[in-house]
């Protein structure tokens, strides 16, 4: 006898049951053998015979035997009747042994009925199997069978009905009940068939009817294209668009987007308010530079020859870009460290963007963020904006018309956070190759890829960037020109251009050395050659008048005729003056446009030691005045009470200006020590360095520049930060040629230097 444990199959009393072979042997634990007594029993989960347990199973099996074991895979019961099993043991080898007895039906069936229920399924059953092709075969079938039991267990394959349903039947004594359960799982199986196919016929028809618009609609398309052919003067806005979208390239997300927006402005009719702002966009995308440039090889001796050629000295500058493009054309990439030019206006750092470009042949341009205070300046505003427009960073890739243009971003020092978002966040995200494969731009709503973007950026100083937008950046520091620099750059460059600028020819206009010199020298003042500019377009339009006017050829520039021609006085320029009092010393400062000389003026007047200062400094010029009064006292302690008996006024002229900053500490310190020894300090020494309330001398920024105002104005002899050494390595030579530079480290040298410490010095009272 073999056990057979089954799982959601349907069994009844006399009944064939077909089984695939393979199925049996697993189950039974053997194979079949043909004749053998079987009993079913129903396991109450679905495990494979090894895991089966005492437990396993419902008290209820059904006995039968073994009738066909056929050659294709099948194993044929005969199923008889019903059993009880008493004991069931399952043994470690997982052979199955069971103690049995039979359980008798209830017979309460009526063959009348039992007949006439068969009939009503194999009708039902017929009916159905009309849907399908092989009605005729199923119907032969169908016929066939003579109990209810052998149609619902054909049928049980299909059946939806769980294993705990299927066993409910086999455990029902009665033979009506039996047969009833039998005819409402057979009637409800087919009702479920019915409704499952009328909903996939319904699904099919819905398909249908889409492959059908889908085809219409190519053929329309295909149609309108013929129309367009016909008649290219016709093209609608809409199917111009269409072209458009088809032909950017876009990624699949912008795709995606434009053919929504398409959609939309389809549907709201082309006179809509709404219609034009999609317009406009659909507009804006498909005319962004989708597809991408590849990288051109870049001949390096080719691209120092393009620099050299544009922009005359700025060695050093040249020298980093040089390096950088080889990095660039080394790793094959389009982008590399994004650099910072940091300088005076008019120093080049624009223009040298430019040259860049054309040096890697590419396509150039600028974005002026100067003033941006609002995020969506940067990154766009979303559409529900009335009037929402893309940032400039896209808008300038669109005026590019290439993905990866030199893009310089000029001003980034100008940035201001406000209400309305960070912008220099913002930008952080434009600049981070992490992030801007994918910028997004809140109008576009489509991420569009920068990372092939060099970005280049400009600003006139580094105060006021935000740190983390500093530390993405390479800074490469311009240090304005010398007199001689504008000199060569006027000759070379500017004076070429204004006059090609205004059409006449370079021996038009003749502007002797002197002249230029003179130009340099009185007519601007600035790190820059901004106003060196305006100058030679002053010349060249005023030659282009006297030639208009038939009042000569040439005009011919001499020292005497500047003030006529540039139709301007000569700048004042602040010169040290020839005397010196006591109290006042020549300082050095830096602003943004570059150096300049300023004056420390102190002065003591009755009063009763109260600190005044005045002209516009700002709060660390204030501390750094107060350091400087209590190192003179104790520098001085015999003169200290001069300061409880009179006030002492501190003065920085040129008031309009304000001031701020450590650097003038060494100055403010030496013009009193000037003060209360009463001994005059020469105005052709300058000095510029922050001092500690020790008397030790710290380091300041932006020594070129201001060694250059030095020298411009007739300085003689400068102190400096002794760890400011360094930084002489940057200053021009004919600079370093014509002053004195003295290093200190402690404000007292210089005091020692300008003899200023006739009395005791402070370390002698402690002694
Ligand atoms: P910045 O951006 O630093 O304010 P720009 O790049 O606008 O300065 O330069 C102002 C003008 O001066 C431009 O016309 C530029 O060509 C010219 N210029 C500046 N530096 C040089 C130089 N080294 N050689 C030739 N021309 C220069």
């Amino acid at each position: 006898m073999a056990v057979f444990p089954i799982y959601n199959i349907l069994v009844v009393p006399d009944a064939y049951i077909y089984f695939k072979a393979e199925y049996y042997r697993q189950y039974a634990g053997k194979p079949p053998v043909q004749d053998e007594k079987v009993i079913l029993i129903v396991a109450k989960e679905d495990l494979p015979r090894t895991e089966l347990t005492n437990d396993s199973f419902y008290p209820i099996g059904l006995s039968g035997v073994i009738t066909e074991v056929s050659d294709n895979g099948f194993v044929v019961i005969r199923t008889k009747n019903r059993v009880n099993i008493d004991d069931v043991a399952v043994y470690r080898d997982h052979t199955i042994d069971l103690s049995i007895s039979r359980r008798r039906d209830i017979d309460d069936l009526e063959p009348e009925e039992d007949a006439q229920k068969l009939a009503g399924v194999k009708k039902a059953l017929k009916e159905f199997s009309e849907n399908f092709r092989w009605a005729s075969a199923a119907k032969r079938y169908i016929e066939n069978w003579d109990s209810i039991g052998e149609a619902a267990v054909v049928m049980s394959p299909w059946m939806q009905n769980s294993n705990a349903e299927r066993y409910a039947i086999l455990a029902e004594d009665s033979r009506k009940k039996r047969a009833e359960m039998l005819e409402r799982i057979i009637y409800e199986n087919l009702e479920m068939n019915k409704v499952n196919q009328e909903a996939a016929q319904a699904q099919e028809e819905d398909h249908q009817k889409l492959y059908r618009e889908n085809a219409i609609r190519k053929q329309m398309e295909y149609l309108q294209r013929e129309l367009d052919e016909l008649h290219p003067e016709e093209v609608t806005d809409l199917r111009k668009l269409e072209i458009k979208i088809e032909e950017a390239g876009m990624n699949e997300t912008a795709l995606k987007e434009a053919q929504k927006v398409l959609g939309r402005l389809k549907h709201e009719g082309q006179n809509s308010a709404e219609s034009a702002l999609l317009y406009d966009y659909l507009d804006f995308l498909t005319s962004l530079p989708w597809k991408k440039e590849k990288a051109k090889d870049i001949d390096l001796d080719e691209a120092e020859k393009v620099l050299d050629e544009d922009h005359f000295g700025l060695k050093k500058v040249k020298e980093r870009i040089i390096q950088q493009i080889a990095v660039m054309s080394l790793k094959r990439q389009q982008a590399g460290s994004i650099l910072l030019f940091v300088g005076a206006p008019g120093t080049g750092k624009t223009s040298i963007g430019q040259s860049i470009a054309k040096a890697l042949q590419r396509e150039y341009v600028r974005v002026s963020l100067g003033g941006v205070r609002d995020e969506a300046d940067i990154r766009g505003h979303r559409r529900t904006y009335i009037g929402a427009m893309p940032g400039r960073i896209m808008d300038g890739i669109q005026k590019s018309g290439v993905s990866n243009p030199v893009m310089v971003l000029d001003e980034v020092d100008k940035l201001y956070g406000s209400y309305n978002g960070d912008p220099a966040s913002a930008l952080l995200e434009v600049l981070d190759p992490e992030q801007n494969s994918t910028f997004t731009d809140h109008y576009l709503n489509v991420p569009f890829d920068l990372s092939n973007v060099m970005f280049i950026c400009t600003a006139n100083s580094l105060d006021t960037i935000p740190e983390p937008l500093l530390n993405r950046m390479e800074v490469i520091q311009f240090q304005g020109y010398t007199p001689t620099e504008k000199f060569q750059i006027a000759r070379r460059h500017l004076l070429p251009k204004a006059l090609k600028a205004v059409g006449l020819k370079e021996n038009q206009v003749v502007v002797t050395d002197e002249a230029l010199e003179q130009i340099i020298s009185d007519y601007t003042r600035e790190g820059g050659v901004r106003g060196l500019k305006k100058r030679m377009d002053t010349l060249c339009r005023t030659a282009a008048v006297q030639l208009v006017r038939g009042k000569g050829k040439v005009l011919r520039v001499t020292p005497k005729k500047l003030r006529e021609v540039l139709d301007m006085a000569p700048l004042h320029h602040r010169q040290v003056p020839e005397s010196a009092k006591p109290g006042v010393v020549t300082g050095l400062a830096w602003t943004s446009v570059g150096g300049e000389i300023l004056y420390i003026e102190t002065m003591l007047t009755r009063g009763a030691g109260k600190l005044i200062i005045t002209g516009q400094l700002g709060d660390v010029m204030k501390e750094s005045a107060q350091i400087a009064v209590s190192l003179v006292k104790s520098y001085f302690p015999e003169q200290a009470e001069v300061f409880e008996k009179n006030d002492l006024h501190i003065h920085v002229p040129d008031g309009a200006t304000p001031k701020d900053g450590p650097s003038a500490g060494i100055t403010l310190t030496t013009a009193l020590a000037s003060l209360v020894t009463e001994k005059p300090v020469s105005p052709a020494v300058a000095m510029t360095g922050e001092v500690s309330l020790r008397g030790g001398v710290n380091p300041i920024g932006g020594l070129p520049e201001k060694l250059m105002a030095a020298q411009r104005a007739g300085v003689k002899k400068v102190f400096i930060p002794a760890q400011n050494k360094e930084d002489l390595r940057d200053v021009a030579q004919e600079v370093k040629d014509q002053l004195e530079i003295v290093p200190v480290s402690e404000v007292s040298d210089v005091l020692k230097a300008l003899k200023l410490q006739v009395k005791a010095p402070a370390k002698k009272k402690n002694a």
